[in-house]
């Protein structure tokens, strides 16, 4: 049966080196990485996110610095803010939780983040870069570069391989889809209006799965062997769990880890990878800004 790839241990893996080079470049010219969070409205989700990534910044010494807006804030207000970190040189990320409120316009306010502080890879300048041969994005989505993360820490092979991304989202699938063709594989994208999706994703070598319907890949999508990164997040009722529900992939695990070669655990696969690639975003970003090694 198929190698479990363990996110949790790479992201905690990843975390352990993050914390080492902010201590260096603390220790060797006084700087302190910051990531500047900026949340509108109280949506509970949300507010959990943020929490989250602050206390990841804490424990391996980012400063964070949060900004919290009324849900009837003006985009005006919500830009001024971004602006004022854009200038601010202890600031060297800048995270615009998603969803905003429905009033605002996504594409003002990502468009307002400095390209060379756009952590979260959102900015279309960053996007266009990822999609250019020859060129390269001030950053990568996190979610997208967390499952690059596991396939190379797992000596996943992409060179020359075929590839299929379920999805296409404009912050999972696309931006994994444009990351994985510039590893040099070979990519098909299968979304919603895909005809015989089972039949395109049984050519692939590696399978990353970004949908949002729980086991909607079954074990004969699957050619024998393949690397398959789940990053689907789904809540199935579960009389049994406490909660009364419990969090399942969109890749059928008990079908597909008989066939695949490599897979990755809902939770415990890309789940813990996305805060840790914000946070070896938010790193590099000093780095390149302070012209640190
Ligand atoms: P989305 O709803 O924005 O996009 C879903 C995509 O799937 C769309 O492009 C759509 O065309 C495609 N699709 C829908 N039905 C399909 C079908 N039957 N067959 C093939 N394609 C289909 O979702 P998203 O934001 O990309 O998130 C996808 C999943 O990943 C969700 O479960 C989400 O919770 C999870 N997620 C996890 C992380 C993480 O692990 N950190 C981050 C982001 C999203």
């Amino acid at each position: 049966s198929a190698k479990v790839i363990d996110g949790k241990l790479v992201a905690k893996q990843v975390r352990e080196e993050i914390a080492v080079e902010v201590t260096k470049m603390r220790d060797a010219i006084g700087i302190v990485p910051g990531l500047a969070v900026i949340l509108v409205g109280s949506r509970k989700d949300s507010q959990t996110y943020v929490r989250n990534k602050k206390k990841a910044c804490e424990a391996v010494g980012i400063k964070s610095y949060e900004v919290n807006l009324p849900e009837d804030s003006s985009e005006e207000e919500v830009i001024r803010h971004i602006a004022s970190f854009n200038s601010d040189p202890s600031v060297h990320g800048i995270l615009v939780q998603l969803p905003l409120p429905r009033h605002m316009n996504d594409e003002n306010i990502l468009n307002a983040v400095s390209i060379e502080k756009d952590v979260d890879g959102f900015h279309p300048l960053n996007i266009g870069r990822l999609a250019m041969q020859g060129r390269d994005p001030f950053f990568v989505p996190c979610t997208p570069k967390g499952c690059m993360e596991l396939l190379h820490r797992y000596g996943v092979e992409i060179k020359g391989k075929r590839a299929v991304v379920i999805g296409r989202s404009n912050i999972v699938g696309m931006p994994a889809a444009l990351l994985l063709q510039k590893a040099n594989a070979t990519v098909s994208i299968v979304h919603s209006q895909t005809k015989n999706p089972e039949e395109i994703t049984r050519q692939a070598d590696i399978v990353i799965a970004a949908v949002g319907v729980a086991n909607l890949v079954r074990g004969n999508w699957i050619k024998p062997g393949a690397a398959i990164i789940d990053v689907g997040i789904n809540p199935v009722d579960d009389p049994e769990s406490p909660r009364g529900y419990r969090l399942v992939g969109d890749v059928c695990y008990e079908e597909a880890s008989k066939v695949a070669g490599a897979i990755t655990p809902v939770p415990g696969g890309v789940g813990p990878m996305t805060i840790a690639m914000l946070l070896s975003n938010t790193l590099e970003s000093a780095k390149r800004i302070h012209k640190f090694k």
